[in-house]
């Protein structure tokens, strides 16, 4: 047993770990319709539209619940009743938004590509050149269950040549990785607070645009996620329409404060990226390899092959590394065994280097050597 009591290291994609200042943020209680409380949503609200450099052609709608919430909201309010939605899927993010549409009784078409494989611009342009009765297209930006990058720009340029509508999961990047509404044309960019930004979890956001949010009054079969009641209670009134989760939205709001302090989305790319080398390269030393192709990997989170040695089994090695002050998260795949390590939250490349440190002794305590498939052997 620890003789430290700290808590690990969470190198999962959301929960993250957190600043100190992101937590003493929530230390603090707060009314909901009081005028404080009300100012700090409002900040929100503006320093979340600069993160994509929107302007007023766009607005930030929060919502109470975990990311998935807020794309349930966005779906069933931005897509009329009588819409037709494409999802675009190479993992279990994009099945999941598949399965919310149909729920939420849209007509709904999927492009499955292998979890390996990103979707692209022209496989959309031949979708929707094809099938001229699809209304939205939904992407997942950055594909959580294996860390795959999609091509927004080039997808969304496609779709704006068809004069169809884009939804964006933009979950596990946003913050992280460029999304500038001046170039990218989009109905709805759906985040969460517990991701890239680094806040607690317990809200998600839709950065919409405006013209569609004012078109799409009545659209929502649902009362509490109904987006566009949401966001018309918040423009009249200042409040959320239901109970906030007033100590994350404040810890939210702190880190949005430090994330401009660090640099805004570039800084926090940079440190990302540094913390995925430094990640790839000490496990590659010790014989991990990598499931994605370098060149479509965002350094948001890896996959990576579990070891082949006949002792490896993941609920072990998992409680083995936690012991060793760190959570892993496991993999998200049907077809290969595999364990996903996170590179997002407060952490920096120091951390990294430990994780990997806590990895090798925690397999060297299990007694697991053997990590890549052996060369075959040619026996002549
Ligand atoms: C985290 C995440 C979500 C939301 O998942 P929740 O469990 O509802 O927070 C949705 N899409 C992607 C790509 C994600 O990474």
């Amino acid at each position: 047993m620890s003789l430290v009591s700290r808590d690990p290291i969470l190198l999962t994609p959301g929960p993250l770990t957190t600043s100190l200042t992101t937590k003493m943020a929530m230390l603090r209680d707060w009314g909901s319709w009081d005028a404080a409380f009300n100012a700090v949503t409002a900040g929100l609200r503006r320093k979340l539209l600069e993160v994509v450099h929107a302007g007023a052609a766009h607005v930030v709608v929060p919502m109470q619940g975990s990311g998935t919430f807020a794309v349930e909201a966005a779906i069933n309010t931005l897509v009329p009743r009588d819409g037709h939605v494409l999802v675009l899927i190479n993992g279990a993010y994009g099945q999941r938004m598949a399965k919310l549409t149909q729920m939420m009784g849209r007509r709904v078409s999927t492009f499955v590509t292998a979890e390996d494989v990103p979707t692209t611009p022209a496989d959309v342009d031949r979708l929707l050149a094809a099938d001229p009765s699809i209304t939205h297209v939904g992407l997942i930006h950055c594909e959580t269950s294996t860390g795959i990058l999609n091509p927004l720009k080039g997808i969304a340029d496609v779709v704006a040549k068809h004069g169809r509508r884009l939804v964006v999961d933009a979950m596990s990047s946003f913050g992280a990785l460029p999304i500038d509404a001046r170039e990218v044309a989009f109905d709805a960019v759906i985040a969460a607070s517990g991701k890239c930004i680094e806040g607690p979890p317990g809200m998600g956001f839709v950065i919409a645009r405006r013209a569609a949010l004012e078109a799409a009054g009545g659209n929502s079969s649902s009362l509490a996620l109904d987006l566009h009641d949401q966001w018309a209670y918040m423009e009249k009134t200042t409040q959320w329409r239901y109970t906030p989760p007033t100590h994350v939205v404040v810890a939210f709001d702190a880190a949005l404060d430090q994330f401009a302090a660090e640099g805004g989305q570039p800084a926090r790319l940079a440190r990302y990226t540094r913390n995925c080398e430094a990640l790839t390269k000490g496990m590659a030393a010790m014989g991990f390899r990598p499931f994605l192709d370098p060149a479509i990997q965002a350094p948001i989170i890896v996959t990576f092959h579990a070891p082949v040695d006949a002792k490896y089994e993941f609920k072990a090695f998992y409680a083995a590394v936690r012991e060793r002050g760190f959570i892993l998260y496991p993999g998200k795949l049907t077809q290969v065994e595999t364990f996903r390590v996170g590179c997002i939250g407060a952490i920096g490349p120091e951390e990294m280097t430990q994780a990997v440190h806590a990895i090798s002794d925690a397999l060297a305590g299990l007694g697991i050597r053997e990590i890549a498939p052996r060369a075959a052997v040619r026996v002549a």
